[in-house]
């Protein structure tokens, strides 16, 4: 298929690289040069602006940063719906609140386009090999139009329901890796201090009622599990300021539909307080150093405590 992608970042290049691998014409637009030269030596043909990429699309994706640059590269007066064949399909993977997302679903639809929200899960890590979760909110009919190329860059493909049903799982999903790492750090720490193996509180966490996914790929104490970003002193991996954004919106749903979410704003706060001690850029299991005080304003009052 001829394929328009807006938002060529850490994600949006890998996947674009993917429908190329696959046979798909993609014609991309970044507002930053290094990222349209990347996504070039990948073999995406870059435009010279939004509008030059979608003229002849059948689909376009959106992975931008967040709602309002989606609203915004769709609807403003010569942005993408301005230059689309009518019919075309458009495609949002970006992570985004359900509002926005519903309302791009209202207002693509009604200028004759069909419009999908579909965000996804698996990071840059899963972009590159082509195996992301996608969480699909839209019709059957608009994801069957769709499906193969979605499918050049999924592991798995879930159609979750009507307008912002993607958006719905993935931030629901998300708020729960929170809250399950936050945990983990918690029952990580305490094993260590109660004198256990670290090795063999793993091996007995994860075939016991405490295992979790953060568990079994971001245990928080060196040389448990390969993958696990306190390996390289939290660098790579889910940012906490990601997993802040992602939060975020969850609780903006929280609030949307009068729903408590008390671990959630708990997870939040931590989420800050690592984002202004300049951790922003770790990786999200960097919060066992709120709870061992190895980092900031615990270990500090704890000495203070200790004077
Ligand atoms: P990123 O910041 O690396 O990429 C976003 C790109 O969009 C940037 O290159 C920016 O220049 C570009 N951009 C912004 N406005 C634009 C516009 N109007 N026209 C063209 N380009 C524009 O972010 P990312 O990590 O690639 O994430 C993209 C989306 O995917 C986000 O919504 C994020 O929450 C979501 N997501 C990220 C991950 C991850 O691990 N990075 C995982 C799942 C979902």
């Amino acid at each position: 298929m001829k394929v328009a992608w807006i938002g060529l970042g850490n994600m949006g290049t890998p996947m674009a690289a993917n429908l190329v691998r696959a046979g798909h014409q993609v014609v991309g637009f970044d507002l930053v040069e290094g990222a349209r030269a990347r996504a070039a030596g990948l073999g995406v043909i870059v435009a010279t602006g939004a509008a030059q990429a979608v003229a002849d699309a059948e689909v376009v994706f959106t992975m931008l940063p967040a709602g309002r640059f989606v609203r915004s590269a769709l609807l403003d007066p010569g942005g993408v719906l301005d230059h689309l064949a009518p019919g075309s399909v458009v495609v949002d993977s970006s992570t985004i609140d359900i509002a926005t997302a519903r309302e791009l679903h209202e207002q693509v639809t009604a200028r004759g386009f069909r419009f999908l929200d579909a965000p996804v899960s698996g990071g840059v890590f899963g972009a590159e090999a082509g195996k992301l979760t996608f969480m699909v909110g839209g019709s059957d009919e608009t994801l069957a139009l769709v499906a193969d190329v979605i499918d050049a860059m999924a592991g798995r493909v879930f159609h979750a329901g009507g307008p912002g049903s993607g958006q719905s799982a993935k931030l629901a999903n998300n708020m729960m890796l929170a809250i399950n790492t936050a945990g983990l750090a918690e029952g990580a720490v305490l094993a260590q201090r109660l004198g256990l193996d670290a090795r063999t509180f793993y091996d007995i966490a994860t075939v016991s009622s405490g295992d979790s996914w953060p568990l079994r790929n971001w245990y928080p104490v060196p040389g448990v599990v390969e993958t696990a970003a306190v390996n390289r002193d939290f660098d790579g991996g889910f940012a906490v300021t990601l997993m802040s954004k992602d939060l975020g919106l969850a609780l903006q749903a929280g609030r949307e539909t009068a729903t408590d979410l008390p671990l959630a704003e708990q997870v939040m706060g931590q989420l800050a307080s690592l984002i202004e001690l300049g951790w922003g850029g770790k990786d999200t299991a960097s919060l066992v150093k709120l709870v061992d005080g190895s980092l900031g304003p615990a270990a500090s009052s704890d000495s203070e405590d200790n004077r």
